[in-house]
């Protein structure tokens, strides 16, 4: 019997999660359908109540009810519980995970081929973007992570959970050096752009913006500095994949789909 998943955020209309979760369906052999829930802003828990009670087998989560969703879990993974952010429930013993570090990870190590292991990481933000991909970048054992964020209070948050992490301001970077600097802001989403130190962007920097589908302020200065530059797709298509194991036991094959996805 085909089993029935979905995306659930506000707005989700954009999302690529349908097409990326049919074509690791298809390649997998897998029967299930994927598909969008719009929840209400004030009705995030009584919408997935109302799909687990339809059926629903799954939900990833996105913006803004990632930290809803790990209040509503019964049990979540080691690293859900590191990032108090879940995106990727399976419903039917509310569990929670969140597959956004291991994307990340994935994305850089396996599909840019940058290695991590001792690196200094500059992630930008302090959100729930930057909490979940945490974790995974100490695993995959980096030299040093950075947080900074504009509301310093937050990265310190932040911070005070992981006693390797930096929390800084962005001016205060001025004459830092890092391999890796990671957008995890929606600052690019409005077109705006964090208040990074610009000569922190050059040769041999990989800079790394979260957001996809154009280009960013932030992509846009990196690239002009030289440093080499990339969106977040395949962090979309690797946390998918991730997610796609948790709930089906099978890991489906990304580099297809992320190269459908950037019309190869
Ligand atoms: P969030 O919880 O709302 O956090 C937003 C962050 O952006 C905060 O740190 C906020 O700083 C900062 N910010 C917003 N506008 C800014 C500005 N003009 N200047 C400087 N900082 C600004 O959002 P999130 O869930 O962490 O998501 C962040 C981004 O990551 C989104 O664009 C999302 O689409 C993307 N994302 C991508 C993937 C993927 O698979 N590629 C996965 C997850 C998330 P303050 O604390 O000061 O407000």
């Amino acid at each position: 019997m085909t089993e029935r998943y979905a995306l659930i955020g506000h707005p989700v209309a954009h999302s690529k999660s349908p097409f990326i979760h049919q074509r690791f369906a298809r390649s997998t052999s897998q029967d299930i359908e994927y598909g969008l829930i719009e929840a209400p802003l004030d009705r995030f828990e009584e919408t997935v109540e109302a799909f687990r009670r339809s059926g629903g087998k799954g939900l990833n989560v996105t913006l803004p009810f990632k930290e809803q969703a790990f209040a509503w879990c019964k049990q979540t993974t080691p690293r859900a519980a590191e990032a108090e952010a879940v995106n990727t429930l399976t419903l039917d013993d509310a569990h929670g995970d969140n597959t956004d570090g291991i994307g990340l990870v994935r994305d850089v190590t396996l599909n840019l081929s940058v290695q991590l292991r001792g690196k200094a990481v500059l992630i930008m933000g302090a959100g729930g973007a930057a909490r979940g991909v945490v974790p995974a970048l100490l695993e995959s054992g980096v030299g040093r992570v950075v947080l900074a964020n504009r509301t310093l209070g937050r990265a310190e948050a932040v911070a005070a959970r992981f006693p390797s992490v930096e929390a800084r301001t962005f001016e205060s970077l001025v004459s830092e050096r890092f391999d890796v600097i990671v957008n995890a802001t929606s600052a690019g989403l409005s077109g705006e752009v964090a208040a990074l130190p610009p000569a922190l962007l050059g040769p041999g920097v990989l800079a790394y913006d979260m957001t996809y589908g154009s280009e960013t302020p932030f992509l846009a200065g990196a690239r002009r500095a030289k440093a080499q530059t990339s969106d977040g797709l395949g962090m979309l298509v690797e946390q998918a994949a991730e997610s796609f194991f948790v709930w089906r036991g099978v890991r489906p094959d990304t580099a297809p789909v992320l190269r459908e996805l950037r019309g190869g």
